[in-house]
C-alpha cells in the first residue's frame, strides 16, 4: 500500500469510525484541530492509562500531578519560553505564504545540519539551496523572523498588558513550579520524579499531518530529580529510564523496533544547559521520521531559573542537612502525536479471500473496545436476553459493545475496523449448551467457550 495512500486511509478510518472528527465541521471547520470522538477518547485514555501504570503506579520514585493551564504569566518568562520560543518564520516573496525556515532545511539538509544554521542565515540559506516554497514553487525568501509560540490571553474583562496571560506551551513547567510543594508534602528522598499528563498549546505556523502537529495537543511529561551528579553519574537514571521508555513503546503500545529510532542531539543541536538529548522518531506514513518524544538530561536550569525569577528556595536538603539544587531528566511525550503513532502501526489491509479487509490490529490492552456482544439474530428475543445478559456481566470488568445491527459478516467487519481483539456470538446452541462463539480479530479463529466461563477467558487474554 503507497504510504501516502495509508495516512489518507487512516484520515478516512477515523473519521467514518468515530475515532477523530474534524473540529467545528458543522461551521466550515477549523484548520487542523480535530476532536476525538467516542473510540477516540477511549484509546487517548487507554494510552494514558498505560503510560500512568508504568511510570506512575507501578513506582514508588514517581507521583503524579495536575496543574493549571493558565498560570502566573512570570513562569514562561522563567522557562525562556516568552524570550525564545520561538521559530525562524520567512514569507515567501512571490506568494506571501509564511513558513517554518528551519523545517524547509531540515527536509532537505537534514535535522543536524539545519541546527547549525544561525537564526539570521536562515532566509539567505534557503534561497542559496534554491529551495522552493510549497505553495507555490518560487525560491525567494524574506529573511528569518522570530514569532512567539505561546498563545496569549487576559485574565478578567480588560485587555491590557497588565492582564496578560499565556496558555501553558508546555505540561513541564507546572512540575518544577509545584517541585516545593511536592518536596514538602510527599516525603521523597531523591531520587523522585514528577509526571503530568494534559493540554499544552502552541501557536504552531505550520500544524499539519492531521493529528501530528496541532495548536492545542497533549502531553505526557516527567521531571525526574537527581542528586548534582558527580562527573558521569547521570549516565546510569539516564539510560534506566531509556529502557523503561523502550518498554512503554514495545510492551504497552506494540509499537515495532523497526519504526522507531532514538536520534541523538548533536552538540550544536542541543540546549546549552542540556548535557544528552534524544528525540524519539517513528516512521510516519506519508511524511516519514518524525519526533514522539523529547529525553533529555537538562542539569539544574529549569529549577534554578525559577528561583532566579521567584525567589523562592527550591533547593533540596539531603540527609546531611546539606541544601542543593536536584538536576533533572526529562522524559516528554506527546500523547497525541503518539496515539497518532499507535493508529499508524496498528492499521492493517489483508486479503480475505479475494476481499480487503480492514482490521485495526491494537496491542490488545489499548484497544478502545475489548469485547463486542452479538446475538445471532435481532428478532430472536431469547437470542438477544442471553446476549444481553452476557453483555452487562462482561462490561463489568473492560470496554464492551452490544451490537445487533446488520448480518454477522458486518458486524466482525465494524468492530476489526474499531480494533475490538474479540467478538462473542449468541447462537441457538448457546441456548441449549450454555456456550458462545468467541472470534479472535487477529486470526479470525473462532472458538467454543462455556458463557459461565468467559470471564476467566477474557482475564487470561488481557492480563
Ligand atoms: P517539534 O520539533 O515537532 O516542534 P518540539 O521539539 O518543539 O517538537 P517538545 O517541546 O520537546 O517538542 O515537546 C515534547 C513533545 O510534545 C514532542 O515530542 C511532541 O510529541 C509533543 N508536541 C510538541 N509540539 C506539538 C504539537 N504542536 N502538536 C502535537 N504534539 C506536539
Amino acid at each position: 500500500m503507497p504510504e501516502q495512500n495509508k495516512m489518507e486511509k487512516i484520515v478516512s478510518l477515523c473519521k467514518r469510525r468515530g475515532f477523530i472528527f474534524p473540529d467545528s465541521e458543522i461551521y466550515g471547520g477549523l484548520a487542523n484541530a480535530w476532536d476525538y470522538g467516542p473510540y477516540g477518547v477511549e484509546l487517548k485514555n487507554n494510552i494514558a492509562a498505560a503510560w500512568w501504570k508504568r511510570f506512575v503506579r507501578t513506582r514508588d520514585d514517581m507521583v503524579g500531578l495536575d496543574s493549571a493551564i493558565i498560570t502566573n504569566p512570570k513562569v514562561w518568562e522563567a522557562s525562556g519560553h516568552v524570550a525564545n520560543f520561538n521559530d525562524p518564520l520567512v514569507d515567501c516573496l512571490k506568494c506571501k505564504a509564511r513558513h517554518r525556515g528551519d523545517k524547509l532545511l531540515e527536509e532537505k539538509i537534514g535535522v543536524a545540519e539545519a541546527a547549525k544554521i544561525p537564526f539570521e542565515q536562515v532566509g539567505r540559506k534557503l534561497a542559496e539551496l534554491k529551495i522552493t516554497c510549497p505553495s507555490c514553487g518560487a525560491a525567494s525568501w524574506t529573511e528569518a523572523r522570530k514569532f512567539n509560540l505561546l498563545f496569549e490571553t487576559n485574565i478578567g474583562v480588560v485587555a491590557d498588558a497588565k492582564n496578560k496571560a499565556y496558555l501553558r506551551g508546555e505540561t513541564a513547567q507546572g512540575i518544577f513550579i509545584n517541585f516545593k510543594n511536592i518536596v514538602d508534602t510527599m516525603r521523597k528522598k531523591l531520587p523522585f520524579g514528577v509526571a503530568q499528563i494534559g493540554k499544552a498549546f502552541r501557536n504552531e505556523i505550520t500544524p499539519g499531518n492531521f493529528i501530528y502537529r496541532t495548536r492545542e495537543f497533549e502531553q505526557m511529561e516527567i521531571e525526574y530529580f537527581i542528586e548534582p551528579p558527580k562527573q558521569d553519574e547521570w549516565k546510569k537514571p539516564f539510560e534506566e529510564w531509556q529502557a523503561e521508555i523502550k518498554k512503554f513503546f514495545k510492551d504497552d503500545l506494540g509499537i515495532g523496533e523497526e519504526h522507531l529510532r532514538w536520534r541523538r542531539h548533536e552538540d550544536d543541536e542541543r540546549s546549552f544547559y542540556s548535557k544528552d538529548t534524544y528525540d524519539v522518531e517513528y516512521d510516519f506514513p506519508s511524511f516519514g521520521w518524525g519526533e514522539l518524544m523529547g529525553f533529555a538530561y537538562r542539569t539544574d536550569y529549569d529549577l534554578k531559573q525559577h528561583i532566579k525569577y521567584s525567589g523562592a528556595d527550591l533547593s533540596f536538603t539531603g540527609d546531611d542537612g546539606k541544601k542543593f539544587v536536584p538536576h533533572v531528566i526529562e522524559p516528554s511525550f506527546g500523547l497525541t502525536r503518539t496515539l497518532l503513532s499507535v493508529l499508524c502501526e496498528a492499521y492493517r489491509e489483508e486479503d480475505v479471500k479475494g476481499e480487503i479487509r480492514i482490521v485495526l490490529k491494537f496491542r490488545k490492552n489499548i484497544a478502545p473496545v475489548k469485547i463486542a456482544v452479538f446475538p445471532l439474530l435481532k428478532n430472536k428475543p431469547e437470542l438477544v436476553k442471553k446476549a444481553r445478559e452476557i453483555y452487562d456481566r462482561l462490561k463489568l470488568a473492560c470496554a464492551c459493545e452490544f451490537d445487533d445491527n446488520g448480518n454477522i459478516g458486518k458486524r466482525y467487519r465494524r468492530q476489526d475496523e474499531i480494533g475490538t481483539p474479540y467478538c462473542v456470538t449468541v447462537d441457538f446452541d448457546s441456548l441449549d449448551k450454555g456456550d458462545v462463539t468467541v472470534r479472535d480479530r487477529d486470526t479470525m479463529e473462532q472458538e467454543r467457550v462455556e458463557i459461565d466461563k468467559l470471564e476467566g477467558y477474557f482475564a487470561e487474554k488481557f492480563k
